[in-house]
């Protein structure tokens, strides 16, 4: 348990998360020192260091109050000094907030300076990132709870005959130590009041952590690990290079490496963070990180009440836990003298931040690696295209694990032609090979995924009789379907072209548009089998605390047959008795308009089939598609990730896409239209200055609306460019930096996961 400073009186009643009282009046006698201080504003303005008076007391990282313009604003103290320029007349104070210890550690203000530098956004947005919302916005506090303890030994005490109350309580706490108020007057009415007033006993407040997965706990041991295992776990601790990357595929042990290597940590009193997507934190998942690490594991994800966030997070601060386990945002953990910093499922595109400031979870997890002098392991079985280059050119260190640990062959993908299914006069959603094996899961008594890939608004035109798709003369990638416009648009230059009336491939006219929806599947699933038990599980029906793994949860109890989803069930769940994965249209992200969609596809197809087949029996998958000669699905049928990796890298060679450009989306955002247009303006005019200036490190520069052109009722315009020489990215960032106003947000998307 952490010190407590806050003790002092009428102090007590402050809790960490709030600024909700008034500035107690200034000590006097106090040793005095200036602090250089951010206050917690988030715009350009107030973005600069204002100096106060502070208490001696006061550190590097805590946070405090300000008076600032009339108002008390939280603030963080960035540096202590002795002197100011200010006049010492004009200097305010500030008032410590009673954390007991400095919010932020040294580490978390470096990080802080080097992120403000490299991502050119407000000091106070960069250092919101390092405290849990709760902390801030002071909704939530400690729960205190008091506690009552005997001073004296029982024998020493005297009672009156008619307390028997007194008496009893008195027997339990010497009995069974320190108790609850509350729990003891339950027992003995009004005890404990008697006998803090005969000072035979005593009454103190402590905090009660709220623990998420109490009973969970134990020293679990790990598996004896495989030579394969081993030696990567060597290669790890024995590589130079910070980097490393973990190629396995599907069940070739790697989480047991994680293990081993913050296991390794612990016992030299070292911390480590773990992250993973969201949805991989799974019930099951974090079981068997409490069941192996203790408390020393401190789990921080969305599923959590605020309040149990803010406890996990001051458990992680204080050193009490030393294991950070999280998604994205478990990057900035507080813990200290890092050991290790995994990244699991390190392509996952939940790593880049979609809101202000867009970081990029590798960037900060590097920072913090070498901040450490510590290895940063990225893991995957099917690595980001980047992430491999960097590694098969030397830059990371690179691992592979071949062979699953159970030995067992991955399942079998059959590809179902979709074409011919049409011609036959097929036109539902499932191929005939696909209810083949449904039948025959069914009727064995197994468990079916169907799998379908939808994503949002966007849809490509596909000719369902040739496999046919719309794509952009000039970028080689799919168009989309504006139906506002009514015409197909191309993400990547703005071309815009007429929607096709047949095919000009082949002429026929059977085009297909819209991707079915999960619904649509559900209903057409239970007519075809109506005995079957269907669950299905999308953005729809999985809002709310913990809704999606409500629904895994029931699949895992096998209160359903088959279960129906987008790709959020594409990761990390255990079913031991699926043997049967249908990917219903595989097309839909192989052209979805995005020079990553071949990438997408093949993790997507990878992953889902790695459902299949966990345990004794043999798991089948079905990926059904209307470009079955398609490279991309060759290799992933043949669970061939180094021959598409080499196909790939050398497309993206030819059309000069990322790795060997970046893309930069300036993003120009604002709910007054005609704001929202100067600042594009203003952007456009410095960054026209740049490429003007340097033509040779642009591959494209262009200004235009955004595929979307209004969301949540904010106007949205672009420039996109593609860089051959990154050396103007940070000129880019100071102009976007300077066309911000209070009305309308401009920002900076590198390689962006999404177009829209
Ligand atoms: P991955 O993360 O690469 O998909 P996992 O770490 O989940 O693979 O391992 C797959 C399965 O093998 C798990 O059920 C795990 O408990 C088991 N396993 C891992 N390492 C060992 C080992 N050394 N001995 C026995 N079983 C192991
Ligand atoms: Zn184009």
């Amino acid at each position: 348990m952490r010190e407590r400073q806050d003790g002092k009186g009428e102090n007590q009643r402050f809790c960490r998360a709030g600024f909700l009282q008034k500035p107690a009046r200034q000590k006097v006698g106090v040793q005095e020192m200036i602090a250089e201080v951010i206050v917690d504003i988030a715009a350009g303005e107030t973005d600069r260091i204002y100096d106060y008076l502070c208490d001696d007391g006061t550190e590097a990282g805590s946070r405090v109050r300000a008076p600032f313009g009339g108002k008390v604003v939280p603030g963080f103290v960035m540096r202590l000094k002795e002197t100011s320029d200010c006049p010492p007349g004009k200097l305010r104070r500030v008032y410590p907030c009673p954390d007991g210890m400095p919010a932020l550690n040294g580490e978390c203000l470096f990080l802080a300076e080097k992120l403000t530098a490299r991502y050119r956004v407000p000091k106070a947005l960069v250092l919101r990132l390092f405290l849990p919302s709760e902390m801030r916005t002071g909704k939530v506090r400690e729960l205190m709870k008091s506690y009552v303890s005997l001073r004296v030994p029982v024998s020493e005490m005297t009672f009156p005959k008619t307390a028997k109350n007194q008496r009893g309580a008195a027997e339990y706490l010497e009995a069974h130590g320190k108790t609850e108020c509350g729990y003891l007057n339950g027992l003995f009415p009004g005890s404990v009041s008697a006998l803090e007033k005969k000072g035979y006993a005593e009454v103190a407040k402590e905090q009660r952590l709220r623990d998420p997965y109490r009973g969970l706990d134990g020293e679990q041991p790990g598996h004896i690990l495989t030579d394969d295992q081993r030696a990567a776990v060597e290669k790890i601790g024995t590589d130079k290079r910070t980097v490393q990357l973990l190629h396995g595929v599907t069940g070739s042990g790697k989480t047991e490496i994680y293990l081993t290597l913050i296991a390794d940590c612990l016992r030299q009193g070292k911390s480590a963070i773990f992250l993973v997507p969201e949805i991989s934190l799974t019930p099951q998942m974090l079981a068997q990180l409490r069941a192996r690490f203790g408390r020393n594991a401190a789990i921080m994800h969305s599923g959590l009440s605020a309040g149990e966030r803010f406890d996990e997070w001051w458990r992680l601060r204080t050193g009490e836990a030393k294991i950070a386990i999280g998604a994205r945002s478990a990057v900035f953990a507080p813990v200290e003298n890092v050991g290790v910093i995994i990244v699991d499922e390190e392509h996952d595109s939940s790593y880049s931040s979609e809101t202000a400031p867009r970081y990029n979870t590798f960037d900060v997890a590097y920072l913090r690696a070498k901040y450490n002098g510590c290895k940063l392991v990225l893991g995957s079985a099917t690595p980001a295209v980047e992430t491999y280059k960097r590694a098969t050119d030397g830059e990371f260190g690179l691992i592979r694990l071949e062979k699953r640990i159970n030995r067992k062959p991955l399942p079998e993908i059959i590809i179902a032609d979709m074409r011919r299914e049409v011609r036959r006069g097929n036109n539902s959603a499932f191929s005939s090979p696909l209810r083949a094996e449904l039948e025959k899961c069914l009727s064995s008594g197994n468990q079916a995924i169907l799998f379908l890939n939808r994503r949002g608004y966007s849809q490509t035109v596909i000719c369902k009789e040739c496999g046919y798709v719309a794509k952009c003369e000039a970028c080689d990638v799919s168009l989309t379907y504006h139906r506002d416009e009514d015409c197909l648009k191309c993400h990547y230059c703005g071309a815009r072209y007429k929607v096709p009336v047949a095919c000009p491939e082949c002429g026929g006219t059977k085009l297909s548009y819209a991707g079915t929806g999960t619904q649509r599947i559900v209903a057409d699933l239970s007519r075809l089998y109506p005995s079957a038990r269907i669950l299905r599980m999308d953005n729809d029906t999985t809002s709310g605390k913990e809704g999606h793994y409500k629904i895994l949860k029931a699949f895992g109890e096998r209160q359903a047959d088959i279960l129906v989803g987008t790709q959020m069930i594409a990761k990390g769940h255990d079913f031991p008795s699926v043997t049967l994965v249908g990917i219903l249209d595989a097309d839909m992200s192989l052209h979805f308009s995005d020079y990553r969609s071949g990438e997408r596809t093949f993790q997507l197809i990878t992953q889902v089939a790695g459902r299949s087949g966990r345990a004794e029996e043999k798991g089948k998958v079905v990926l059904q598609t209307f470009s079955p000669e398609n490279d991309v699905l060759r290799y992933a049928v043949a669970y061939d990730y180094e021959g598409f990796y080499r196909n790939e890298i050398s497309l993206r060679a030819a059309a000069m896409f990322p790795p060997f450009s970046k893309i930069v989306r300036v993003l120009v955002t604002g709910e007054d239209e005609k704001k929202t247009i100067e600042a594009l303006r203003s952007a456009y005019v410095g960054l026209e200055g740049l490429y003007t200036a340097n033509p040779e490190k642009f591959l494209f520069f262009n200004r235009m609306h955004a595929p979307i052109r209004r969301i949540q009722n904010r106007f949205r315009y672009q420039v996109l460019m593609r860089l051959s020489d990154t050396s103007v990215l940070p000129q880019v960032y100071d102009v976007c930096a300077q066309s911000r106003t209070r009305d309308v947000l401009v920002s900076v998307e590198e390689n962006p996961v999404n177009l829209s």
